[in-house]
């Protein structure tokens, strides 16, 4: 950066938030800056590496120089089990505190770790959630950018509703308001805009304080997105934040292959090859995908009546129901003993654990995705021209839910209203709400067929945005040139 300063070979470092919405994103920018010329290191722990490890073993078969770190996970420093590592591992509330505590305690041995490195960390790109990289940068004398998980929109909602301190003379978390400053009227709640790090939290106060001092030191913000998408949200940031912003998305398009895909965040719990297979014996976008990404609970009534729904729809799905879902005997007895799968053979699969979405989401087969708006789900969803029944959780997924519904329009709500707490046990949403939302994804004429075209326009010209001279292939450049010290 400095003029006058020796040009050096890139070396970034990735440090990601321990969730899988934010280790698999940071896998496909190591992946990209790797391709043009960079070294790169990500830094993880030995549970996460273990998730990640046939992405790590695809890219070293290319033989691009990414590096993994796998550090001690510091449990026991931050009294927090060892089976913590990652956000969906962290079962109650309680230990969420230890958890970020755990993570930040990674700071002397990553700096002791990068010491040795050959050529010599010349970047390092931390996670929003990961404000102690700052010091990681200072004490290695080197440039910092931030990677922020959300959408353009959602920073900058977030940014203009701190800014105009709205949630001070609000008491009801559930009363509209408008979000200040976007170009057209879009209502939240405060319940739905949750103000993360711009309002004290108890138990997140230091945390609170270096994201922000994190934020407003670093030299760029990187993020998954592109100009294509979000031309406008990505101008304002720039404005409120006084920062460039990056955006080098969609991220999942980074993998071109389809082992890489199959792979993306986990080895599947299914056999991709038959899952594809499957797909391949099914009409063009017949077939809903259900999956509410990677740290949601879903509760045992609440599973039922989606698939009560899908199964009074007719129509073909892949249902995505994880693991400790499954550990709830009801919902395994609905299953198997009481008929389901039996009853929609032939035209509804269900993927038990983690499913390859990367891949299914690209198949022609798919013309529907009932999504949790999570921001990776989002660009997938886009990037490959499928219409989405939104259906958020909490986080920043009610803002996505916006973009997607009222400022892309390429997907239509069910009808979320609050925030769905961890392991509420409340039936949300019932299965005659399941059944009309499925339908009208794969509506033909009418909203459908225009919503179906938007979204396949608008998936066509963010696949340009990561060709050669497209706009995130541009600042992919200004990456590696900020890495380069040019
Ligand atoms: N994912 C997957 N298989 C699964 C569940 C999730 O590949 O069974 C991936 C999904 O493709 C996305 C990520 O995990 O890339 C989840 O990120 P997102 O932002 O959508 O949601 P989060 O999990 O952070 O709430």
């Amino acid at each position: 950066m400095a003029t006058g300063e020796q040009q050096q070979q890139p070396h970034f470092v990735i440090i990601p938030l321990l969730a899988q919405g934010h280790i698999i994103p940071a896998c496909d920018m190591a992946r990209l800056l790797a391709t043009h010329g960079a070294v790169v290191t990500v830094v993880l722990t030995p549970a996460n590496l273990a998730r990640v490890q046939p992405t790590a073993d695809l890219i070293s078969a290319s033989n691009l120089p990414v590096r993994f770190a796998s550090l001690p996970f510091p449990a026991s420093a931050a009294s927090i089990p060892d089976s913590c590592q990652n956000i969906d591992l962290v079962h109650s509330l309680e230990l969420f505190t230890n958890f970020f505590l755990a993570m930040s305690l990674l700071q002397t041995p990553l700096v002791q770790y990068l010491r040795d490195q050959h050529p010599p960390p010349t970047c390092i790109i931390s996670d929003q959630f990961q404000p102690w990289g700052m010091y990681v940068a200072r004490e290695l004398s080197i440039p910092r950018l931030i990677f922020h998980g959300f959408s353009s929109f959602a920073l900058v909602a977030m940014r203009n509703i701190k800014d105009q301190a709205i949630y001070k003379s609000l008491t009801d978390p559930h009363k509209p308001f408008l979000i200040p400053g976007l170009p057209q009227p879009i209502q939240a709640t405060k319940a739905k805009a949750p103000p993360f790090f711009y309002e004290e939290t108890p138990g997140y106060e230091k945390m609170a304080e270096e994201a922000l001092m994190a934020e407003d030191t670093c030299d760029g913000i990187v993020l998954n997105t592109c100009l294509e998408l979000e031309s406008h949200f990505i101008k304002q940031l720039e404005d409120v934040t006084g920062k460039k912003v990056y955006g080098i998305g969609p991220l999942p398009l980074a993998n071109k292959d389809a082992a890489s895909k199959a792979v993306r965040g986990n080895k599947p719990s299914i056999d991709e090859l038959q899952c594809l297979q499957w797909l391949d014996s099914m009409p063009a976008s017949s077939v809903i995908y259900v999956s509410f990404g990677s740290i949601t609970h879903t509760m045992p009534p609440q599973l039922i009546e989606i698939g009560a729904g899908l199964e009074a729809s007719g129509l073909r799905f892949i249902w995505v129901i994880k693991q400790s879902e499954l550990m709830a005997p009801e919902v395994s007895k609905w299953l198997t003993e009481e008929g389901f799968e039996e009853r929609v053979a032939g035209r509804g699969m269900v993927i038990k654990g983690w499913a390859p979405q990367a891949a299914i989401l690209a198949h022609t087969a798919v013309g529907g995705f009932v999504t949790h708006c999570g921001w990776n789900s989002v660009t997938e969803a886009v990037s490959n021209g499928v219409p989405m029944l939104t259906w958020p959780h909490f986080a920043d997924q009610f803002l996505n839910e916006m973009v997607v519904v009222e400022v892309l329009k390429v997907g239509v709500p069910v009808g979320i209203q609050k925030p769905i707490t961890y392991g509420e046990e409340k039936t949300i949403v019932g299965r005659d709400v399941v059944e009309k939302g499925v339908r009208c994804l794969l509506e033909c004429g009418g909203e459908g067929e225009e919503r179906r075209g938007r979204v396949r326009e608008l998936g066509e010209k963010v696949c340009k945005a990561v060709e050669d001279g497209g706009s995130s292939v541009l600042n992919l450049m200004k990456l590696i040139e900020i890495g380069s010290n040019k």
